[in-house]
């Protein structure tokens, strides 16, 4: 409570005066996409090693003036969260396990050396933005994606942690993820590359993970698939993630799979579908899942279903796997009776609409 009441009270709030009028952020609304359409306002927070936090704000979104030496353009030491604000029926705006991407974000940010924001502040800063932004939350299916990160922003070239950063929180409003609203997609599974080596950052959510997989991302795309999925990096056989997304995988005995935490990036969306299937009594386990297994039991049929989830898309059937060594379906190439339920109890959940028995909605 006193933590909570000093992080609030740190904002400086300065409303954007030229904001974008009512009727042109309906029409914006109205086919968002995902990430191309921004709110008015943005928060920034300063960090250096001698003042700590300082000078919170929430004010209008503009560029920011980058020295060319600025040490996140050379090391790259940059993380970032995602998560979203939903509309709920009765009109208000609520955050789905918001402490959950806080403590992430101070994860990563132990992984990459850079300083740990208190939870609380983290908490404060996106409910801050959406206070201020609320009326960009969409109604219906799309909602208001939260995009906090944080970059090293000393003026320096020396290869060491900066000594200066700075935290803001963008929002953006989302409707669909992939393009089309796809039923199901086709994943490409990369043989070339791969995302995370133990002991590398594959845990953490920085940005040189994915612009290392922006080049085998590319590959599935030129292969007419729509994600990336990679493979471990030292027996190159476990089925670890989606560039974007994790994976689960449904059996004929009604049990289901995810492959373990480790290096792949630790989904809240993944943790959210354990807990729910273990609360309908489902059998799960987090066990190493091998390519050649996934391929074999999609052919005898043991396998029923795969879908890949997280915050962006939720839940998203895999319906195809392409591969050099050929391709396999899943199921009859749609979306199964598991994903859909669990799309279902989740989203009900997310939105208000379902009990929330491990009160992970916050009003916000
Ligand atoms: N894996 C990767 C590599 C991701 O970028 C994401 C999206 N944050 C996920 C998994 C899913 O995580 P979450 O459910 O927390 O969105």
């Amino acid at each position: 409570e006193e933590t909570a009441k000093a992080a609030k009270q740190q904002f400086n709030v300065r409303p954007n005066a030229q904001a974008i009028s009512a009727a042109e952020r309906a029409t914006l609304l109205e086919d968002p996409g995902f990430g191309r359409v921004f709110t008015d306002h943005m928060v920034v927070i300063k960090y250096s090693d001698d003042r700590g936090w300082y000078d919170a704000e929430v004010t209008a979104r503009a560029p920011l003036s980058i020295d060319p030496a600025c040490s996140v353009l050379h090391y790259a030491q940059e993380i970032f969260e995602g998560m979203k604000a939903y509309r709920t029926q009765d009109g208000g705006a609520v955050l789905f396990r918001p402490d959950a991407n806080a403590r992430r974000f101070r994860q990563s940010a132990e992984r990459l050396a850079m300083p740990l924001i208190p939870e609380e502040l983290f908490l404060e800063a996106v409910r801050q933005i959406v206070s201020i932004d609320r009326d960009w939350v969409p109604s219906g299916e799309g909602a208001l994606y939260l995009r906090p990160f944080m970059f090293g922003s000393e003026v320096m070239l020396g290869v060491r942690p900066s000594s200066e950063y700075l935290f803001l929180v963008i929002a953006s409003p989302a409707g669909n993820y992939f393009k089309g609203g796809k039923d199901a997609v086709t994943i490409w599974v990369s043989n070339d590359y791969t995302r995370a080596a133990p002991g590398g950052t594959g845990a953490a959510k920085c940005g040189g993970n994915y612009a290392a997989g922006l080049l085998p991302q590319a590959q599935a795309v030129a292969n007419g698939c729509d994600q990336v999925v990679f493979l471990d990096a030292v027996e190159r056989r476990w089925v670890d993630e989606l560039g974007g997304m994790n994976l689960f995988f449904v059996f004929d005995d009604g049990s289901i799979n995810t492959p373990p935490l480790g290096t792949i990036l630790p989904g809240i969306t993944r943790d959210s579908l354990l807990t729910i299937a273990r609360d309908r009594g489902i059998k799960v386990s987090e066990s190493p899942y091998a390519i050649d297994q996934w391929r074999a039991d999609a052919e005898s049929g043991r396998l029923r279903e795969t879908f890949a989830c997280g915050t962006a898309a939720v839940i998203t059937p895999v319906g195809e796997v392409r591969s050099v060594d050929g391709n396999f379906k899943i199921g009859d190439g749609g979306a199964g009776p598991v994903a859909k339920e669990l799309r279902k109890t989740l989203t009900d959940i997310q939105r208000g609409n379902a009990p929330d028995p491990h009160g992970w909605v916050q009003k916000a």
